[in-house]
């Protein structure tokens, strides 16, 4: 119940890719008959991804993964746009990989502005719309949460960032495959994905430019991709992330209806107890993910329990479990930090069963009864009730 940190291949999947390991395995960038029957896999995997985003082929570039993509949206397009103005704007619950990045460029003299958001984790478009100074370049606001689903209103943001002439970016690494994304819609200028979200292989990502968008390359070399990012395509990686693609065309929407279904079974079975909270949207969230507060347990302590009887999930993003720290995004949904503590993620995907739901249901109270039994915080709230 972790499918929010990655997932597994789709066997599909995996018989799309076998063939450019050893049979096709070209470089697409040699002119011979053996380069260009690979490129044909690369093109045909862009063109897969533009048709499900509503763009065009030239503005899907193969990266590594979401965290390239982030990097090459942000300091591309802040690097090309240094004469225009040397402010950035984003919000104080993005994934690190926008956080870091974002950081990175403030201690190189651009200015930073970090959004807060309501107790739900949603932005309001009225704050984009007072942040932007004529400096502006970019503002980048996540689709929705890996930690808590809130979705965010981004073709409202867009719209003001179209207005006031800046770009817009968007991590859509969690909705990506999973939800309808017309980029046309959404407003957006960039948006970043990533392969293993989506039942494809890990180290493969992409990002949607904007025609005509003003960005840096993010790698110097070969050419490739335009001259965009360079370095040699990987045909396997960029091939298996077209296949799952194409399979989430075909089966997206019924799932998310499957999995709205499972995830509130799983939010009404957990409120059954004493002292539980549901952290982010109540309906604005992603279809999979489950987060709870449960007072008084340390959310390590329950998912280590968890593990115990085979069932995998986390405290919130995968990135950074091994922080101490509480979560950075709890903590800007004004969560106090013991109470950010008591937070565990369920993000359920393609095969968990009615069983599995049933089968944490059944055993969580028992573990949270157990868990409490031992927390002097809880006995003397109990005593004073
Ligand atoms: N952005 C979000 C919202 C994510 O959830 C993740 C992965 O957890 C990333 C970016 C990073 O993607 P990748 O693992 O492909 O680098």
């Amino acid at each position: 119940m972790d499918y929010a940190a990655t997932t597994p291949v789709h066997p599909d999947v995996v018989k799309a890719m076998l063939p450019y390991f050893q049979d096709i395995f070209g470089n697409p960038s040699s002119v011979h008959s053996c380069g260009q029957e690979a490129k044909g896999g690369v093109e045909a995997s862009r063109a897969r991804l533009a048709e499900f985003l509503g763009a065009g082929p030239e503005e899907v570039v193969f990266t590594s993964g979401g965290t390239e993509s982030d990097n090459f949206a942000i300091k591309g397009v802040a690097f090309a746009n240094e004469s225009k103005g040397n402010h950035i704007i984003t919000t104080a619950i993005e994934h690190h990989a926008v956080l870091e990045t974002c950081h990175f460029l403030e201690k190189r003299g651009f200015k930073l502005t970090v959004l807060p958001v309501d107790q739900y984790g949603m932005v309001d478009p009225a704050d984009v719309k007072k942040a932007i100074t004529a400096k502006t370049v970019l503002v980048s606001v996540m689709h929705a949460s890996n930690e808590v689903g809130t979705i965010q209103p981004i073709a409202e943001i867009g719209k003001i960032t179209r207005e006031a002439g800046v770009y817009l970016h968007t991590d859509a690494v969690q909705t990506f495959a999973h939800l309808p994304i017309d980029v046309k819609k959404l407003n957006v200028d960039l948006l970043s994905l990533s392969g293993h979200k989506l039942y494809g292989p890990k180290g493969v990502g992409a990002i949607y430019i904007r025609k005509g968008t003003k960005i840096e390359p993010f790698m110097h070399g070969g050419g490739q991709e335009d001259g965009r990012r360079g370095s040699t395509y990987n045909v396997p990686g960029i091939v298996g992330l077209g296949k799952a693609v194409e399979i989430a065309q075909k089966e997206m929407n019924e799932e998310a209806e499957r999995l709205v279904l499972l995830r509130n079974r799983l939010i009404k079975g957990f409120q059954k107890i004493e002292f539980v909270r549901l952290n982010g949207h109540p309906q604005k969230r992603l279809p999979n993910n489950v987060n709870v507060s449960v007072a008084f347990v340390e959310g390590e302590a329950t998912l280590a329990s968890l593990d115990f009887e085979g069932i995998c999930a986390s405290t919130g993003s995968a990135c950074s479990s091994e922080s101490s720290e509480p979560s950075h995004v709890l903590t800007a949904m004004h969560i106090p930090p013991e109470q950010a503590r008591w937070s565990m993620r369920f993000t359920l995907g393609k095969w968990t069963t009615d069983a599995e739901v049933d089968r944490l249901l059944n055993l969580f109270p028992e573990i949270v009864a157990k868990l409490r039994a031992m927390s002097p915080l809880y006995k003397s709230m109990v005593k004073e009730k």
